[in-house]
């Protein structure tokens, strides 16, 4: 199995909770079960940022800890950084030849994210090519394997229409990639609502233990709840879908049936939340201050190194196939 996925480094700061289970845990997992290509997709960045470049190479940086952080081992997958492999600029451009325009516009976050990005310029031949630009990722690495969220698939289909395309045209070359896909989370941010950064709600991956415990405290819990003696409805209760996720079986069972009986309290509920949550996050805060030591441009070295050495391999075979 090849597994290629990709992460921009645009704007939105540190990874947290939620992108730890809608993405990042199914990349920790892949990497145990086939080759693994996890690139920074610096390229893509300028697709709707191109005007302010400014913050990109810190947004490497960030984005290159949070990766490392939750246990994507440089050893074990390649890590690399998406414009330190130039043959995918040829191979997007020999692609671009045979893919239809029609394919490209009807690529429905294309017009959603124009709409979104009203503020934006983004009317360019650079945002148009941008889901054939995300092929080219995956068919040079010859991946046959995308980890992708349940609402993406879609993303995947235009790759699978370009090999058809390609292979029919020229000879086989690229395998038809299959999505490995990654449910979408329902983990609530700590006002209840989805966890996500606009929202001011989420538990980040780097949070130290007295911020996540300053998260977790003032957490809205079942409305039912007023007093201690009011029993619960553990399913209203934001904090009990967190700890459907980091809480062990047993203490889950525990507060389903406490909360029910208000045998506990909401505060003794939260603080075997935080003391979970915060073990969980440990290992990952470990690793990061390791990896904060160490030079961005280290540490992708040998990963941009073993991805061009294999992207040169498919561009080769591309050209031959094409006659140029
Ligand atoms: S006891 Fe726990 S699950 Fe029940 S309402 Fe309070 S915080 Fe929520």
């Amino acid at each position: 199995m090849t597994v290629m996925s990709g992460i921009r480094p645009t704007g939105t700061g540190e990874a947290h909770l939620g992108h730890w289970e809608g993405a990042l845990k199914s990349w920790v997992k892949l990497q145990e079960m086939g080759a693994c290509y996890y690139s920074i997709v610096d390229w893509h960045a300028l697709t709707t940022e191109y005007q302010d470049v400014k913050n990109i190479q810190g947004n490497i940086r960030q984005v290159l800890l949070d990766m490392l952080s939750v246990g994507i081992d440089p050893e074990k997958s390649v890590v690399y950084l998406q414009s330190a492999v130039k043959e995918i600029a040829e191979l997007s451009l020999l692609l671009g030849m045979m893919t239809p325009l029609g394919w490209l516009e009807r690529v429905p976050t294309f017009k959603e994210q124009q709409a979104q990005l009203a503020d934006r310029d983004i009317n360019t031949f650079g945002f148009l090519g941008y889901p054939l630009l995300m092929a080219v990722d995956i068919l040079i690495m010859k991946a046959d394997t995308v980890p992708v969220g349940e609402d993406q698939v879609f993303h995947l289909e235009l790759t699978r229409e370009v090999v058809r395309r390609f292979n029919g045209l020229y000879g086989d070359c690229f395998p038809e990639p299959q999505p490995y896909l990654t449910p979408i989370p329902k983990l609530p941010g700590v006002d209840g609502r989805k966890m996500s950064k606009s929202y001011g709600n989420a538990i980040y991956l780097g949070d130290a233990p007295a911020l996540v415990e300053g998260k977790i405290r003032p957490m809205v819990t079942d409305v039912r709840r007023k007093r201690r003696s009011d029993p619960g409805v553990p399913t209203d209760c934001p904090v009990f879908a967190l700890h459907l996720a980091y809480s062990k079986g047993e203490e889950i069972a525990m507060v389903d049936a406490e909360c029910r009986r208000a045998g506990i309290g909401c505060i003794d509920c939260k603080k075997i939340l935080i003391a979970n949550i915060n073990a969980f996050l440990e290992p990952f805060r470990q690793r990061r201050s390791r990896y904060e030591k160490m030079a961005v441009a280290d540490i992708l070295e040998p990963g941009n190194r073993r991805a061009a050495a294999r992207a040169r391999e498919t561009i080769a075979q591309v050209r031959g196939l094409m006659n140029v």
